[in-house]
């Protein structure tokens, strides 16, 4: 309510400046903004690159030590084997019989081909330990790539805002000061326009009798009522709120401006009057 009461307490002419100023502001931001382009972006984008690698790598270590537990493993299986096997060759020196060192026998065989296939496993594991260990150096390269990236972009991010942030800051500080004194309608409609507009424009000067988004012809009787600042005017082409492009001045010093100007125009006229149109003559 506070917002609508303070809008109420302005007049149309007021509202329109208010406007025309809020799109100088705004336009400014966006200025700084195109300044830092896509860097922000683009630091983002490598940030989550690299968080996206860090997890990457941490599975890959993970692997990694799978891995060489399993060889571990697999050594220690070997070794297990070959204990019974030479228990099982000094079993063979005290034998009763050749039943029992045919059994023995089978045993110590059977030990063998488990020590084969722990070998077997071995070198599978090693083999994947490698590609694993090719993969994160990769990784690792990849990341360290990155993370320089980012740093120079960073570096050239933060430069860039060092340089406009205070400047930002002081703008969105008067572009908020003055959002608050348009009601909240007309400010909705200056945002929707904002937002829709390529250029960011929503409030826009009368220039060379045309509409100085769209660049569309403006009737001579618009624009009277644009200049007399009466009520609130849209490009009926583009939607844009159209103002004088002298708003910035009172209407009554406009008035006073203009109507020197015309008195300056009309004594200049009378001062040379023959000589023009003799110049227009010789030109033909
Ligand atoms: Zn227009």
């Amino acid at each position: 309510m506070a917002k609508a009461k303070v809008s109420n307490e302005l007049s149309v002419e007021e509202r329109l400046r208010a406007l025309y100023n809020l799109q100088k502001i705004d336009s400014e931001i966006t200025k700084i903004k195109i300044l830092r382009g896509e860097l922000p972006l683009e630091v983002q984008d490598l940030e989550d690159e690299i968080a996206g690698l860090q997890t990457r790598i941490e599975k890959l270590e993970t692997e990694l030590k799978d891995n060489e537990t399993a060889i571990s493993n697999k050594n220690n299986e070997i070794e297990d084997a070959r204990v019974l096997i030479k228990k099982y060759e000094e079993q063979q020196d005290n034998v009763r019989n050749n039943r029992e060192f045919d059994a023995l026998t089978k045993e110590v065989e059977f030990q063998n081909l488990e020590i084969e296939l722990c070998e077997k496993k071995i070198r599978e594991f090693k083999f994947k330990l490698d590609e694993v260990n090719k993969t994160l150096e990769k990784a690792k390269q990849f990341i360290e790539d990155r993370t320089k990236d980012l740093d120079l972009k960073h570096n050239e991010l933060e430069s860039i805002t060092k340089e406009t942030q205070k400047e930002e800051d002081e703008l969105t500080k008067q572009s908020k000061r003055i959002s608050e004194s348009v009601e909240e309608r007309l400010l909705n409609a200056y945002t929707r326009i904002r937002g829709n507009a390529r250029n960011g424009l929503a409030v826009v000067p009368v220039e060379r009798n045309a509409c100085g988004g769209c660049f569309n012809k403006i009737p001579p009787q618009r624009q009277l009522d644009i200049r007399m600042r009466n009520k609130i005017s849209v490009c009926e082409y583009c939607g844009r709120i159209l103002v004088d492009k002298d708003i910035e001045m009172p209407l009554e010093e406009l008035e006073k401006k203009l109507e020197l100007e015309r008195i300056a125009a009309e004594e200049a006229k009378a001062k040379r009057p023959k000589r023009k149109t003799t110049r227009v003559k010789k030109a033909k």
